[in-house]
C-alpha cells in the first residue's frame, strides 16, 4: 500500500521556464547521440575534459566578452551566500576549458585535443531550439597554430553530421585575420556606420563604438542592406592571414567538404583570430546554427596564461536532435531482450537469480513488478511484456519450476512459439535470447 503523506493535495512544482526534463523515450535519442560522439572523438583522438558548471563570474566577463549578448544579458549570476564570491552558471565552456588548461598547465608537453558535453545556461527567451538550460558538445584543440587543425576540427563536426545521416547542413567560413587587421577594419567600419547613423537601431548605436563588428551580426531585417554594403574585413587581411585562410579553404576542399565564405560571419571578440566557421541548416527556422567555432589565439593570454594558439567549436545538442527528428534520422528506442513473468510470490527468488545470470552474460531483461505489491494476473503481466517491446517472455510458472524449467515464449512475431528451458542450464542458453532482430 502506498501511504498517504498529507491529507491536502500539495501544489505541483514545475521546472524552471526554459529548462527541460529529458525522460524516456526521448532520453534514448540523447544517449544514442552521446554514444556516437564518444566513438567519433576517440577516432579523432580527442579526449574528454570535465570542468565545473559554476565558475567565477569574472571568467566569462573576460573570456566571453563584456559586449556580448551572453555577458550583457544572458548570464545566471549569483553571489555565494557563504563568502560573497560572484559566481555564474556557465553560459559556454571555452573559457572554462582554457582556465583549466592554464591552471593545470595542460599544454606543458604539447598541444591537447579535448571535448566535452554538458549543460550550459543562458537567460534567453525560450523558443524552439533556444532554451535556458541547453546542452553543448564542444571540441577544443589547444596549443596548435596551423590551419590543418582548424580544418581537423571542421572535419570532426562534418563527419559527425554525416555519420548521423543529416542532410543539408552548410559550412560557412570566414577569416578575422589578426588584431592589427581587425583594428584597421574597425576604423573603416565605424566611419561607415557614422555616415549612416540614421539607419542604425538602438542596439547598433550602442555598439557602434564599443564593438562595431558585432553590428554585422544583426538579425534586424531593416539593417540588412546597410550591413551588406559595409566594409568587409576580408579586404583588410594581410599576406599571412590570407595564406592561413587559403590553406583552410584548400584543405577543406581536398577533404571533400563544400564551404562558402560568409564575410558577415564574425565573432565580435578581440581574442578571435583567423578562421571562424558555422554549420547551418535552413530546416530549423530562426535557430539554424548547429555549430559555431573559430580560432581564439588570444584567449589564453586574456585569462592570464602564456600565449597559446587554440581553436574550437560548440554545438547545440538540442538543435542536432531536432534536426535528426525533422529528417527522420533518429534510431529506434531500446527494448529489453526478455521480460520475466512471475505469477506467484515463491517464484520471485528463482526469477531474480536467473535474471542475475542473464544480465551478467549481456541479456537485457526486465522483471515484472506490480504497482500495488500484490501479484498481477498472467494476463496483465503478458500485456506489460508486450508493451515493453521485449522479444521473449520468460514465464516462471509453478508447474514448470517444479520440474526445474521455465517457459521461453516468443513475443511480437505473432507465432506464439514457446519452449521449455532448464534453469540449471541457463548459462548455456542465455545468449540465445540476445537481440538478433
Ligand atoms: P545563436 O546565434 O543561435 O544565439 P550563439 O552564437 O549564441 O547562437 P554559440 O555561443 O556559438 O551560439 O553556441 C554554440 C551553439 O550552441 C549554437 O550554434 C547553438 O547550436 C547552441 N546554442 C546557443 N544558445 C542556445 C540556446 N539558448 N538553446 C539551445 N542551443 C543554443
Ligand atoms: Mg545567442
Amino acid at each position: 500500500m502506498v501511504e498517504k503523506v498529507a491529507s491536502r493535495k500539495a501544489d505541483k512544482l514545475l521546472a524552471v521556464k526554459g529548462m527541460n526534463d529529458i525522460a524516456p523515450p526521448e532520453s534514448a535519442h540523447w544517449e544514442a547521440l552521446e554514444h556516437r560522439v564518444r566513438d567519433l572523438m576517440a577516432r579523432f583522438a580527442y579526449r574528454n575534459v570535465r570542468t565545473p558548471i559554476v565558475e567565477p563570474t569574472s571568467l566569462f566577463v573576460r573570456g566571453t566578452g563584456e559586449t556580448t549578448d551572453i555577458v550583457e544579458k544572458e548570464m545566471y549570476s549569483f553571489e555565494d551566500k557563504l563568502n560573497g564570491e560572484a559566481l555564474t552558471l556557465r553560459p559556454e565552456n571555452t573559457p572554462g576549458v582554457v582556465r583549466a588548461a592554464i591552471e593545470h598547465n595542460l599544454t606543458y608537453d604539447g598541444g591537447k585535443r579535448l571535448y566535452y558535453m554538458g549543460p550550459m545556461f543562458r537567460h534567453e527567451r525560450p523558443q524552439r531550439g533556444r532554451y535556458r538550460q541547453f546542452y553543448q558538445l564542444g571540441a577544443e584543440a589547444l596549443g596548435f597554430a596551423g590551419p590543418e587543425v582548424d580544418v581537423e576540427l571542421m572535419l570532426l563536426a562534418h563527419q559527425l553530421f554525416s555519420e548521423l545521416g543529416l542532410q543539408n547542413v552548410r559550412v560557412e567560413i570566414n577569416s578575422l585575420g589578426v588584431a592589427a587587421e581587425r583594428h584597421a577594419h574597425r576604423a573603416a567600419l565605424i566611419s561607415y556606420f557614422e555616415k549612416n547613423v540614421e539607419l542604425l537601431d538602438a542596439d547598433a548605436k550602442r555598439r557602434m563604438l564599443a564593438n562595431p563588428l558585432r553590428i554585422l551580426d544583426t538579425k534586424n531585417p531593416s539593417m540588412q542592406d546597410l550591413v551588406a554594403q559595409a566594409p568587409q574585413l576580408l579586404a583588410f587581411l594581410g599576406e599571412h592571414s590570407l595564406k592561413h585562410f587559403d590553406s583552410v579553404k584548400a584543405l577543406l576542399s581536398s577533404c571533400g567538404v563544400a564551404w562558402n565564405v560568409n564575410p558577415r560571419l564574425v565573432r565580435g571578440l578581440d581574442y578571435y583570430s583567423h578562421t571562424v566557421f558555422e554549420f547551418v541548416t535552413d530546416e530549423l527556422g530562426a535557430q539554424g546554427t548547429l555549430c559555431g567555432g573559430g580560432r581564439y589565439d588570444g584567449l589564453f593570454e586574456l585569462l592570464g596564461g602564456k600565449p597559446t594558439p587554440a581553436v574550437g567549436w560548440g554545438m547545440g545538442m538540442e538543435r542536432v536532435l531536432e534536426l535528426l527528428k525533422e529528417q527522420g534520422r533518429r534510431g529506434s528506442t531500446p527494448t529489453p531482450d526478455a521480460y520475466a513473468i512471475v505469477p506467484f510470490a515463491e517464484a520471485v527468488p528463482v526469477a531474480m537469480r536467473c535474471l542475475q545470470i542473464l544480465r551478467s552474460v549481456g541479456v537485457s531483461v526486465q522483471m515484472h513488478a506490480s504497482t500495488t505489491g500484490a501479484m498481477d494476473s498472467m494476463k496483465s503481466q503478458f500485456k506489460k511484456a508486450d508493451i515493453s517491446g521485449a522479444r521473449y517472455a520468460l514465464v516462471f510458472g509453478a508447474q514448470e519450476l517444479e520440474r526445474g524449467e521455465i517457459i521461453v515464449k516468443t513475443l511480437r512475431d505473432g507465432s506464439g512459439e514457446q519452449c521449455c528451458r532448464r534453469v540449471s542450464d541457463i548459462g548455456a542458453w542465455a545468449s540465445t535470447l540476445q537481440s538478433h532482430t
